[in-house]
């Protein structure tokens, strides 16, 4: 502990009573957890298995339990809870599920989960875009997060918009008790009101918790703060970091006022503010504290640091985006052949998910190793998912949440109301939704086209896995997509054919590496155990740990938050970017700055930004306006590069002999 700061050290120290530790980015918030976590269990005897520290990211939760277990070897460790909030509220679901009305074996919906269901309850009377359904989910999320029940949204709507969405939340709220499964936002909501209304089970979490701690607090919802306060209750043995200039989840709920929140809650509050930065050089804080002065502070902090001055910040103006990802490439490549610099110190920040597509591409070409990091990964893809579900339903009938998924997709006119009946009636019985379609008694509830749907689809399922069986299984597969007509099916789905045709071409990867798992196979008729494994190497996938290969990130604003890289480009420095266009039409400035200042804060020695002068959107090229938040900046430590740059010479000489030498290997 040698090597923390005398404030540092105060605050792992401190256990007396609820503590906050207010500051700014790489003052050492989050080592200062990690810390205290080492602390309680080695030098204050409180067992690991009662200490419980929260993150928002699984990333950030390995992180921590990584730094922890360096510190606190084997046994002594055993127990303790580091994981994210959702992680936290799914643990308590699963033992108090009786209390809330849960069986076993409950599904989780994800997002798109949830807008398939949400499609469906509103295409009931019409047909409703994207936008209403994209609308009336974030409301649905909002009031989720804000602790509100369908009977107050209901009370409290004022127009019929809001009273639409507000009885759309009541009734996907029933349909997803119906079917037995909980959505994202019910992790932490579900535990939360459990808990406030139930004193017994209250008291028997509360015993088992010790001691808590929070990093990136400033992020925290209503729901989640409730979740806390209940569970540190009056004892309030609580460590919670954050900082009010990184709060950049309002659109989720976050509330930064919560901070504040805090020590009215808890009078005996203590305070520690953080003000060395071990992170960054003199010259990049300076940038960040510039631009985040120009918001309104509750709280003042000025960041300073020990290291050195470092170099000028770099602003590149490139000619296109396609240039800009041309760029930003081709410079990582000449650092790392010239300088030896490793892909992994490198890091390239975006506003939006849609912008790595160009810098992915680049990277390809210039076979540089890199990885995208909290964007989707092939498993997540909308048309990978239907057709895994499909699978799913094949080798194992019982499977609801992967019947459900499939059961309208493509459409097959079986409707919500169809489905809630179907799912009250498997409900009552404890049987899946698959096994009760033929029965009888489910033609009573059901009017006889419904019924006999549902009898067609089933028998459908049937055949196709005795086909799956007894054939050739690809074949069989590829029936399936036939029968389904699933290619057209993604025609209707997608914005544009070409969009259709990558995604159906993903389809068609997914079958290709099947038909190789099974050739590699001994058993020829082992369909089942290759799918298996697929859906293994899915949940793999999530939580696969690419950390320590030497590879570029890629990542938007919003995912690099906490994390930190040596050199680090933050693209599309431009208005309508970064400020987002919707934030400057609704005025919200503010927390986009400190989106600026979390992506300026990431970066150690070197930090490069980009703007270009022409940006192709919907097939019309414009000229964007580069960022204000350049303006903001110490205009003397700027570097600017390009301007008034008319064409290619500078730019080709940038890219270097490495680039060329590597460009070779295209053609090997
Ligand atoms: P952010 O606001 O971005 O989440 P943070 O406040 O959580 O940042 P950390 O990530 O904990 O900051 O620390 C930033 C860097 O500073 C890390 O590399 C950490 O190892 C280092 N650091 C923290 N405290 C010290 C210290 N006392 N001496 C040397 N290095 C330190
Ligand atoms: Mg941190």
């Amino acid at each position: 502990m040698s090597k923390l700061n005398p404030r540092q050290s105060e605050a792992v120290k401190y256990i007396d009573g609820p503590l906050l530790v207010l500051a700014g980015a790489g003052s050492g918030k989050t080592s200062v957890i990690t810390q205290k976590i080492a602390y309680l269990i080695q030098q204050c005897d409180i067992p690991a298995h009662r200490i419980v520290a929260l993150t928002f990211t699984n990333k950030a939760a390995r992180e921590m339990k990584e730094r922890v277990s360096q510190i606190v070897k084997g046994k002594q460790a055993r127990g303790l809870t580091v994981s994210t909030f959702h992680n936290l509220g799914l643990n308590i679901i699963r033992k108090e599920l009786s209390a809330l009305g849960l069986k076993n074996g409950f599904s989780i919906f994800d997002d798109q989960d949830s807008r398939t269901l949400l499609t469906e309850l509103l295409h009931k009377d019409s047909e409703v875009g994207a936008d209403e359904i994209g609308q009336v989910r974030n409301a649905i999320s909002s009031w989720k997060n804000d602790l509100v029940s369908p009977s107050i949204a209901i009370s409290r709507a004022a127009d019929e918009e809001d009273m639409r969405a507000a009885h759309t939340y009541a009734q996907y709220d029933r349909m997803l008790r119906a079917y037995n499964a909980v959505d994202f936002d019910d992790l932490i909501l579900l535990p939360s009101l459990l808990l406030r209304d139930n004193e017994d089970i209250l008291e028997k979490w509360r015993n088992r918790i010790y001691y808590m701690l929070v990093d990136e607090y400033q992020d925290t919802n209503s729901s989640q703060y409730l979740l806390v306060r209940l569970l540190v209750g009056n004892r309030a043995r609580f460590t919670v970091v954050g900082d009010d200039d990184q709060s950049i989840y309002a659109w989720r709920g976050a509330r930064p006022e919560n901070l504040a929140q805090l020590a009215e809650d808890y009078p005996s509050l203590k305070v520690i503010k953080l003000e060395q930065n071990y992170r960054s050089s003199g010259r990049i804080l300076k940038c960040a504290n510039q631009v985040i002065a120009n918001n309104p502070h509750v709280f003042e902090k000025q960041l300073w640091s020990e290291h050195g001055y470092g170099d000028p910040i770099r602003v590149k103006r490139c000619r296109s985006e396609d240039h800009e990802a041309e760029k930003i490439a081709g410079d990582i490549l000449n650092q790392h052949m010239q300088n030896k610099r490793p892909f992994k110190d490198f890091a390239v920040l975006y506003r939006g998910n849609h912008q790595s597509r160009l810098i992915e591409l680049k990277m390809q070409q210039f076979q540089i190793p890199y990885k995208v990091s909290g964007g989707s990964s092939f498993f997540s893809r909308a048309e990978i998912k239907d057709v895994m579900a499909y699978l799913r339903v094949l080798i194992n009938s019982d499977d609801d949440n992967a019947f459900l998924r499939i059961v309208n997709t493509p459409r097959r006119e079986l409707g919500p109301t169809t489905l809630e009946k179907l799912g009250q009636y498997a409900q009552n019985r404890e049987r899946s939704l698959f096994s009760v379609c033929c029965e009888m008694g489910l033609g009573e509830v059901l009017n006889t086209r419904q019924h006999s749907m549902l009898k067609r689809f089933h028998d459908w399922i049937e055949e196709t896995r005795d086909n799956l069986q007894r054939g050739h299984a690809v074949a069989a597969i590829k029936q399936m997509l036939r029968d389904i007509d699933y290619e057209n099916w993604l025609v209707e789905q997608s914005s544009s054919s070409k969009m259709a045709e990558r995604r159906m071409e993903n389809v068609w990867h997914l079958v290709q590496s099947i038909e190789r798992m099974l050739e590699k196979s001994d058993d020829e008729n082992d369909v089942e155990s290759v799918i298996s494994k697929l859906i293994l190497l899915d949940i793999l996938e999530q939580q696969k740990e690419e950390d320590d290969s030497d590879k570029v990130q890629l990542m938007t604003l919003h995912a690099s938050k906490g994390l930190e890289f040596p050199y680090v480009f933050l693209m599309g420095m431009e208005e309508e970017l970064l400020p987002h266009r919707s934030s400057i039409e609704e005025d919200n400035i503010e927390e986009e700055r400190r989106l600026m200042y979390v992506g300026i804060t990431r970066a150690k020695k070197e930090l490069t930004m980009t703007y270009t002068a022409k940006r192709k959107q919907y097939g019309e090229e414009f000229e964007p306006t580069p960022s204000r938040f350049l303006d903001e900046m110490p205009q003397d430590d700027l570097a600017w590069e390009g301007r008034g740059e008319k064409k290619s010479k500078e730019e080709s000489q940038a890219l270097g002999q490495a680039h060329l030498s590597n460009l070779k290997n295209l053609f090997d």
